[in-house]
Order: C-alpha cells, then sequence, then structure tokens
C-alpha cells in the first residue's frame, strides 16, 4: 500500500566478474564500484534494482533485445554503442591497456607477429585489438570473462590480452601474473546503459542519484573502499 511497494524494480544486467567493479566476494556475495553506486543511486531515487551477473556480451545483448532494463558493467561509451544505447553519466576513466606474463619479455605490439592473443567477447578492448590484429600479424582466441582470457596469459597459451586499465591494474595488485606493457589507448568513460530511445526516465534517475552521491561524499567513499584513499 505504500509507494516503495508499488516501486518497479528494474532489472540491471552486469558482469560475472570484473573486478573493482563487479565482482563475488567471499561471501559470494556481489559487490564492486558498479554495484554499490547502483544500489546506493536506487536508494537514493527511491527505485528498486535486480542486478544480474550474467555476463559482460549477454549483458549488452540482454538490454539490446529489450530483456533487461538496463547494463552496468564497466562498459565504455563508444560513438558505435551510442547509436544503440543511450548513456548516463560517465561515471569512471578508462583505456585500453595490453598485458603480458610477468615473466614474458614482450613489450610492444610488433612482438605479437605470429602469435596468439587472448581477448573478450564484445568488449572495447577486442574491439580495439581486432583494429591492429591485420597490422601487426597477430591471432585472436576470445573468452566470456575476464578470468578466462588472464587464464590464457598465465598458463601461455596466448602470449597477451587487452584490457581495461583499472581493471587489469586492480587485478595485478590482486596478485595476477600478468605485467601491463602498454599505454591507454582508445581512451573514454564509463556509462549505465539502456536500449537507445527507452528508459528516459531510468536514466534521469541515475544521473540525477549519481549527482547526490558525487556531492555527498558516497561515491568516493565506496571507490576508495575498493581502490584506497589515492583512487
Ligand atoms: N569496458 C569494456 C567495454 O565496455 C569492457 C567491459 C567489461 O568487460 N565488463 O567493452
Amino acid at each position: 500500500s505504500n509507494i516503495a511497494a508499488q516501486a518497479k524494480t528494474y532489472q540491471i544486467g552486469t558482469d560475472v566478474t570484473y573486478p573493482p567493479f563487479e565482482f563475488a566476494n567471499k561471501q559470494n556475495k556481489y559487490v564492486g564500484i558498479d554495484i554499490d553506486i547502483m544500489n546506493a543511486i536506487a536508494k537514493e531515487e527511491g527505485f528498486k534494482v535486480h542486478i544480474k551477473p550474467v555476463g559482460f556480451n549477454a549483458a549488452v545483448q540482454s538490454v539490446q533485445s529489450g530483456q533487461e532494463d538496463g547494463v552496468i558493467a564497466g562498459m565504455t561509451i563508444t560513438p558505435d554503442r551510442q547509436a544503440k544505447f543511450d548513456f548516463g553519466t560517465p561515471y569512471y576513466k578508462t583505456g585500453v591497456v595490453m598485458a603480458v606474463a610477468k615473466s614474458s619479455h614482450i613489450t610492444n605490439f610488433k612482438q605479437l607477429k605470429g602469435k596468439r592473443v587472448a581477448l573478450k567477447t564484445g568488449t572495447a578492448a577486442a574491439d580495439y585489438a581486432n583494429s591492429i590484429k591485420k597490422k601487426y600479424g597477430f591471432k585472436t582466441v576470445t573468452f566470456d570473462d575476464s578470468d578466462n582470457m588472464y587464464q590464457d596469459v598465465t598458463t601461455g597459451n596466448s602470449v597477451a590480452c587487452f584490457e581495461d586499465q583499472p581493471v587489469m591494474q586492480y587485478g595485478i595488485k590482486q596478485g595476477l601474473k600478468l605485467k601491463i606493457v602498454t599505454k591507454p589507448a582508445n581512451t573514454g568513460w564509463y556509462g549505465f546503459a539502456v536500449k537507445k530511445g527507452t528508459h528516459k526516465a531510468l536514466v534521469s534517475k541515475f544521473n540525477a542519484g549519481l549527482k547526490k552521491i558525487r556531492a555527498n561524499g558516497t561515491y568516493d567513499k565506496i571507490v576508495g573502499q575498493y581502490l584506497g584513499s589515492n583512487a
């Protein structure tokens, strides 16, 4: 009988594992910058969200096909995607880097010639790698999640992977046996996305809530919780 009980629950897709933005913690609870800011914004604006960790590409496809209302998954705002999605206010800066095994001697794209590179399906990093693939003569293999992509490199099946800088930096800090060897390319921003021309109210509420949690310190608190004070 109250408004909260009647509030619509939006179905929001996210990645299965993309720390520090979304990941299952030791208690198997989904946490991370995306999860926490989405929940904080929903609370601030009085709407409900059901966040589903279905994988990055699956989350993006589900929004495009209208099965889910939105996606928050460290999703880069790109011109291609802006033709199909409406994005909320950009909330985190990113760029694409190449990472290799800790013990690798590879430091540049030229050394990828004839070698195998691991990519993650449907990502901006994969798009970038594919755009330079012919020029540098490397082969590619794709994975649906970041963990399996990293593993292909640490086990030596692939010599490199392409990933977003903040995610790769965090993973390495957490103990991944990889190192970043290139400067960030195709720099951009993460944004919350809905299918183009739909959910105008949801995007407005997201933007209003983001503005509030930025102003009241919640956003910085969330980011600091995962990345420390110099984030
Ligand atoms: N930021 C990248 C993209 O938008 C990767 C996102 C992800 O893997 N969750 O394509």
